[in-house]
């Protein structure tokens, strides 16, 4: 078993041929998907998919940069999707150009943040440029959990999650970075995810990238550390269990 820790299966680019991609995930031993969501539209969708694969745990969130087109209503929603899920999210912020206002992002971060520390949820977070100002929002959550997703930070910002009790989700960039490489040797080895972010950050210009790469970023970790892949991945899977809570989920730990 490896899990893949944040993957958009129910992005509709996958529409076409999804249950080739998860059958190629599980040919490949990735067998358990954590799979977030970025906009109430795809809820409904996420948690029939939930229903039909037995190893897709769905997280229900709203990201920055469709936060805009979300009311009230919808966190009244997510309240009530969440005892189903194994995290919010993804939710954050992202400082890049053509994204909704900062102040927009921030009061749907921090409602959203609100809403997990209540309901006892561990929260994806996507940063992009805004690495510095989330981990300052995110201070005045000492309660809250979670994973940086798709982590490309500095070491600084890295100890300093590692230090709240965050996770970095390490994806294809692993590959190469050498940056990321680095700090993935330093940084103590409970606070690693792996993660394809399928079927975003393919490996392969033109392609879908698809959880499937998951054994390849595992070897690459492994290198970088010095064990065994069975050991690493025993590591990461033990983090994702931890994290999400999934043995309350039918995730079976014995490893
Ligand atoms: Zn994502």
């Amino acid at each position: 078993m490896l899990i893949d820790s944040h993957c958009h299966l129910a992005d509709e680019r996958f529409d076409a041929d999804r249950a080739a991609v998860m059958s190629r995930a599980a040919l490949a031993g990735v067998d358990c998907w954590v799979v977030p969501s970025a906009k109430s539209e795809e809820w409904p969708h996420l948690v029939r998919l939930a229903g039909r694969y037995p190893g897709l745990h769905p997280a229900f969130g709203i990201h920055p940069w469709y936060c805009e087109r979300h009311r009230d209503v919808h966190l009244r929603e997510l309240r009530r999707l969440l005892p189903g899920a194994v995290a919010l999210g993804e939710c954050g912020l992202d400082f890049g150009p053509e994204r909704p206002r900062q102040a927009v992002q921030e009061h749907w971060f921090e409602q959203q943040l609100q809403l997990a520390e209540q309901m006892h949820k561990p929260v994806i977070l996507h940063a992009y440029k805004a690495l510095d100002r989330l981990i300052r929002l995110l201070r005045a959550y000492p309660g809250i959990r979670g994973v940086v997703h798709g982590f490309a930070g500095s070491s600084v910002q890295a100890e300093r999650l590692v230090e709240m009790g965050f996770c970095l989700g390490i994806g294809t960039m692993l590959v190469k970075s050498g940056r990321l490489r680095k700090l993935v040797a330093d940084i103590p080895a409970e606070f690693l995810l792996l993660e394809s972010d399928a079927p975003d950050q393919s490996l392969q210009r033109g392609m879908l990238n698809e959880p499937a790469v998951l054994p390849r970023l595992l070897e690459e970790m492994a290198g970088i550390r010095n064990l065994a892949p069975e050991a690493m991945a025993a590591r990461l899977n033990a983090n994702a269990v931890r994290l999400f809570n999934l043995e309350s989920f039918g995730v079976n730990n014995d490893l």
